[in-house]
């Protein structure tokens, strides 16, 4: 089994999905009394936070490339950023470290060609609705049309996530907000919808709506479990 990288913190919350999943699927996998050999590096999300609103995407940059590099010298054959949004800087992580980032839109476009699917919704924060980084790897690696919430449906989202549900706060005013904006995309032809925050599955499941879900956290865990069981 390979050591698995994590650089989490963005939100805890959902770095403790990341933990427990990774351990329950090498549990899975394994029997008995195996866990996943696991090493992370977990930044302070406020400062993240703060460069994202100044736009300081450099300086956050090289906040996540040392976080990379520590996790890297403590034995990490392979390396996730435990988050969507900050996936706007892999490729300068990508650069610092010397094991493979495995890309959370990469996992998630996989996942969904496939299933054979073509047009697809697609949650997260403003940063992950909007820019290329995301929405433009989808279509070009993967083929995928890609579709967003229209805009104060995207303002909600993205409220959501920083002010509730990176909180550890989930509300039933937040999913059913959720609900209607996933119902909203099903209407516009999408075959399915990504949550493409890893805190989205802490507030929406399969059972709360009549469209399949794609749950960027559980897709990245697997693709990382393969690779850890895997990997020479
Ligand atoms: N965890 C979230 C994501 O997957 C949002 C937090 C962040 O801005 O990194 O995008």
């Amino acid at each position: 089994m390979k050591t698995i990288g994590l650089i989490g913190g963005m939100s805890w919350e959902s770095t403790l999905s990341y933990y427990s999943l990774l351990n329950e699927g090498v549990k899975a996998a394994l029997g008995g009394l195996h866990s996943a050999k696991i090493v992370l590096v977990s930044v302070d999300f406020a400062e993240i936070e703060a460069q994202q609103q100044r736009g300081d995407w450099q300086g956050a940059a090289t906040l996540l490339a040392g976080a990379a590099q520590s996790v890297e010298a403590a034995g990490a054959d392979l390396i996730l950023i435990c988050t969507n949004t900050m996936h706007k800087v892999a490729d300068e992580i990508q650069q610092a470290i010397g094991v493979p980032l495995l890309h959370i839109a990469d996992a998630t476009g996989q996942a969904l060609a496939n299933d054979g699917i073509r047009k697809v919704g697609l949650l997260g924060t403003r940063f992950t609705m909007q820019e290329d980084f995301y929405r433009t790897r989808l279509a070009e690696k993967f083929g995928l049309e890609v579709c967003v919430p229209e805009e104060s449906d995207q303002q909600r989202v993205n409220e959501v996530i920083y002010q509730e549900l990176c909180l550890g706060k989930v509300t039933d005013s937040a999913r059913q907000d959720y609900k209607r904006i996933i119902h909203a995309l099903k209407e516009t032809g999408v075959e399915a919808v990504i949550l493409g925050c890893t805190e989205i599955a802490l507030l929406i499941a399969d059972a709360d709506v009549d469209i399949p879900l794609y749950d960027t956290t559980e897709i990245h865990v697997q693709s990382a479990l393969k690779a850890s069981l895997t990997l020479a």
